[in-house]
C-alpha cells in the first residue's frame, strides 16, 4: 500500500517561519517552522508493538483547546528519533514525519526493522527547534520465540469530570511490557454534567469538560486535547506501548453500529461516528490500518507475543446488533431476543474462529463488554438485574462464542474486559441456567481509571457474590489489572486506588488470581 505519511523532501519549499509568510505557499507546507508557543503539549506516545515494529505517535497542539489547536491550516515536518538508550547515543533510526491538518496534526509514524523483545527510546522534535520529553517503548517477542513472560496492564474508563488519573501514574512506575487500553478513553458529555449514570460519571466532579457534548471533529478534536493536558496520562504513555481498543465514550453512551443511544437517525449517526472515530485514530498511537474508511475503523486485530500470547483484540461496538429492550432501556430497543443476535457480527465471529486455531499457549481475548452472566439484584429485590449493553442482552451471542471455544477444545481462554467500572473475576459457565457449572474460560474484569469516581467505595460485594457463585471477586473500586502472562501459569493482580476524587491517591493490591492452561479455572493465589 502507499505510505501516506512518506513524502518527497524535494516537495518542501522554504518558509519563513510559522507566523506570517506560510499562506504564500501553494505547497501548504512549512520547511522551517517556529512556534511562539511550544508545539508538544499533548505528550507523544508508543502502541501495537510487533516484534519488529512499533507505532510512535505526537500531535502539534501550541493552544490545545484553541481552534485546531492553535495551529494553522499547513502541514508541518516534524523529526523523529529512535534509540537503544535514554542518552540517545544508541540511535537507531530516524526520519521525518509530515503533521497534517486533514489529521488534526498528528503524527504516526510505523518505524520498522526493530530487533524483537527491546526496549526502545523516541523522542519527536521540529528542525531548530522543540523537542519532546524522551519517552520508552518496548517491542513484542519474535514469533518464534518461547518467552518467558510478557506482564500487560488493562486499563480504561476514564471520565476526565469525575476523578484525577491518579491511577496511570503508579501504572507507569510498573514493571510491565504494554498497556491494553479497552477504551472509553475520553467521555462525550457536555462540561460539568459529570455524566451522571448515562455516560459513566457520578455526581463528583473533580474538574470540567470544557465546551458541551460532542459533536464535531473539532469538538472531538478539542476533548481528546483536553485528556491528552493529563499528566498522569501522559506519564503512562511515555513509560510503555498501548494498545488500544475503543468503546462506547469515544463515539456516544451504548451505541451499536448505526444505532445512537436516543434513536438519532442513522445518517446522522453515521456522520457523527465517523468524525468521533477519525478523532480517535488522529489521537493515539494504531497503525495505518486503523484509519477510518468510508465512516468505520477495523479495529479487530490480533497481536502475537512469541508462543507464548496471542491477543485478539475485539471491536464489541461496531458490528453489534441493538441493544435488547429491558428495565433500563425501553425505547429505541430490539423486541425481540432473536438468537442471531450479535455483539461481534458474523465476519468478526468468524475472524475470531479462524484466530483461535494457534499454537498458542495462551488466548487472551482483549475485549470491552463482559461476557459473563450475572444478576445484579439490589438486595432484597425479587427480580433479576442486569445490563442489556453487555453480553446478558446477547445469550445466543455467547452461546456461539462459548461453541468457538469448546469446539476447539481449549482450555486457555482468558477474557480481558472493561466498561462496567468495578474488577471481577469470574467463570464463564458451560450452562448458562447453571452458574457452578463447569467452566469453559474465565473472564476478568478491570475496573475503572476514574469512572464513577469515590462515590460507591462503600459498596458491599456479598450479597452480589451469593447471587453469582462464578464470581470470585466483584469490587466497585478505581484502578487497574496486571496480567502476569508465563507458559505455565497466568496470574492477575487487581489493583485498587483508595480515592480519585482529589490528586495523590494510593494504590493497593486488592487480590490476586492463578490460571493454569490445561484447565479454565480461576485459582486464588
Ligand atoms: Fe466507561
Amino acid at each position: 500500500m502507499t505510505d501516506i505519511f512518506a513524502f518527497n523532501r524535494r516537495q518542501m519549499l522554504v518558509g519563513a517561519g510559522f507566523m506570517g509568510l506560510s499562506a504564500l505557499y501553494p505547497a501548504r507546507l512549512l520547511a522551517t517552522p517556529r512556534f511562539s508557543l511550544y508545539p508538544f503539549t499533548l505528550g507523544v506516545a508508543s502502541g501495537d508493538p510487533w516484534p519488529d515494529s512499533v507505532v510512535l505517535w505526537t500531535r502539534l497542539a501550541p493552544e490545545p483547546l484553541a481552534e485546531h489547536g492553535g495551529m494553522e491550516m499547513v502541514a508541518v515536518p516534524v523529526q523523529w528519533e529512535i534509540a537503544e538508550d535514554a542518552a540517545f547515543t544508541k540511535a537507531v533510526q530516524k526520519g521525518e514525519a509530515l503533521a497534517r491538518p486533514e489529521l488534526g496534526h498528528s503524527v504516526h509514524v510505523e518505524v520498522q526493522g526493530l530487533k524483537p523483545a527491546r526496549e526502545y527510546f523516541y523522542r519527536f522534535f521540529i528542525a531548530n527547534g522543540d523537542a519532546t520529553p524522551v519517552a520508552r517503548t518496548r517491542t513484542a517477542p519474535a514469533h518464534n520465540s518461547r518467552p518467558d513472560r510478557l506482564r500487560v496492564a488493562l486499563a480504561g474508563c476514564q471520565h476526565y469530570e469525575a476523578g484525577y488519573f491518579t491511577a496511570y501514574r503508579h501504572l507507569s512506575n510498573e514493571d510491565l511490557d504494554c498497556v491494553y487500553m479497552y477504551g472509553d478513553y475520553i467521555y462525550e458529555g457536555a462540561g460539568g454534567r459529570g455524566g451522571g449514570s448515562e455516560s459513566g460519571g457520578s455526581r463528583q466532579i473533580v474538574r470540567n469538560h470544557v465546551g458541551g457534548e460532542i459533536y464535531s471533529l473539532d469538538d472531538y478534536r478539542r476533548r481528546y486535547a483536553q485528556y491528552h493536558l493529563d499528566a498522569d496520562l501522559q506519564a503512562a504513555h511515555h513509560a510503555l506501548p498501548f494498545i488500544c481498543a475503543f468503546d462506547d465514550h469515544e463515539v456516544d453512551n451504548d451505541w451499536a453500529d448505526l444505532h445512537e443511544e436516543n434513536g438519532a437517525p442513522a445518517q446522522l449517526f453515521a456522520m457523527r461516528r465517523a468524525m468521533a472515530l477519525q478523532a480517535w485514530y488522529e489521537n493515539l498511537p494504531v497503525r495505518q490500518a486503523q484509519i477510518p474508511m468510508e465512516g468505520r475503523v477495523q479495529m479487530y486485530r490480533r497481536l502475537d507475543f512469541g508462543n507464548l500470547v496471542r491477543m485478539h483484540v475485539t471491536d464489541n461496538r461496531s458490528h453489534r446488533d441493538q441493544q435488547l429492550c429491558d428495565a433500563r432501556k425501553k425505547t429505541p430497543c430490539r423486541t425481540a431476543d432473536t438468537e442471531a443476535a450479535s455483539v461481534f457480527g458474523a465476519r468478526q465471529e468468524a475472524w475470531l474462529g479462524e484466530g483461535l486455531v494457534n499454537p498458542m499457549r495462551w488466548n487472551m481475548m482483549a475485549q470491552q463488554a463482559m461476557v459473563m452472566p450475572y444478576d445484579l439484584r439490589k438486595e432484597g429485590a425479587s427480580e433479576p438485574w442486569s445490563s442489556s449493553d453487555d453480553w446478558m442482552g446477547y445469550p445466543g451471542a455467547r452461546k456461539r462464542y462459548k461453541a468457538m471455544i469448546t469446539d476447539r477444545k481449549l482450555t486457555n481462554v482468558v477474557i480481558a474486559c472493561g466498561n462496567s467500572h468495578r474488577h471481577i473475576a469470574a467463570h464463564i459457565p458451560s450452562d448458562d441456567a447453571d452458574w457452578t457449572s463447569k467452566p469453559v474460560a474465565v473472564e476478568f474484569m478491570s475496573s475503572s481509571i476514574s469512572s464513577s469516581g469515590d462515590s460507591d467505595t462503600n459498596w458491599r460485594s456479598d450479597a452480589t457474590l451469593r447471587l453469582n457463585p462464578h464470581q470470585m471477586i466483584h469490587e466497585m473500586r478505581r484502578g487497574y489489572t496486571i496480567h502476569d502472562i508465563r507458559q505455565d501459569r497466568w496470574t492477575t493482580t487487581m489493583k485498587a486506588m483508595d480515592h480519585v476524587g482529589r490528586p495523590g491517591g494510593n494504590v493497593r493490591e486488592l487480590a490476586k488470581f492463578v490460571v493454569l492452561p490445561h484447565e479454565a479455572r480461576i485459582n486464588r493465589a
